[in-house]
């Protein structure tokens, strides 16, 4: 299989999130967030092809906030320098369309290759199936993008299948976090304030992270 090099981080985060509980591509999808800002400051800003790009796509307000925080002040300003300069010359660009970014898309891309990586692993590979499987919880995020890549690279049958098992799987999750966040809420009913709220007392933080990923 040609793509090996995307299956060996698939299969350890798979792994790890067997273990941990959490969401196995959010941690894929940190990883290509680190990576991607790392690249955009170091080398790769210097490259003609990039610039032209970060120059014409921007960044959105999530990733400026990334770049600011990572104090590499001599890059992030040649960056910026030559993005204001193309948009002083041609600001409709950025007028027509606000949201676009650099990042963004980089990230987007190869998080695109690891959903198409792990739906192939998931219908190529039964080890890999039963890997997915013993993982506890995919984010709605993550298992919205899975979803949406099987509608595309499955046949019609295991397309089928695959989103019969996200369903299920979401509807398990959903069910348990609501079950949690009602105990929470029920907390502050002066009858149960004698009640020990255990894990429930960060059933909020765990129904946002299940809901739009993990620190991302
Ligand atoms: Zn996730
Ligand atoms: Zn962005």
């Amino acid at each position: 299989m040609k793509e090996t090099i995307y299956t060996i981080p698939i299969n350890a985060a798979f792994e790890s999130a067997a273990q941990d509980g959490l969401c196995p591509v959010c941690s894929l999808h940190r990883g290509l967030e680190a990576d991607s800002l790392e690249y955009i400051l170091g080398a790769a800003m210097m490259e003609p092809d990039v610039r032209r790009e970060t120059n014409r796509l921007g960044f959105c307000a999530r990733h400026w906030e990334k770049m600011l925080a990572a104090q590499k002040r001599l890059p992030l300003a040649l960056v910026t320098q030559s993005h204001l300069a193309e948009l002083a010359r041609n600001p409709q660009a950025k007028l027509a369309d606000f949201e676009s970014c650099y990042l963004c898309a980089r990230v987007g891309a190869f998080l695109g290759r690891y959903y198409a990586n792990i739906i192939y692993l998931w219908q190529s590979s039964p080890e890999f199936g039963r890997l997915f499987d013993s993982v506890p919880a995919i984010c709605l995020r993550h298992s919205a993008g899975l979803v949406r890549c099987a509608k595309t690279a499955l046949p019609k049958k295991e397309s089928a299948r695959f989103i019969k098992s996200m369903s299920a799987r979401a509807e398990k999750s959903l069910s348990a976090l609501h079950e949690s966040v009602s105990v929470f809420c029920r907390s502050f009913d002066h009858r149960f304030a004698n009640e020990e709220l255990g894990e429930h007392k960060h059933s909020i933080e765990r129904a946002a992270a299940y809901l739009v990923g993990e620190k991302l």
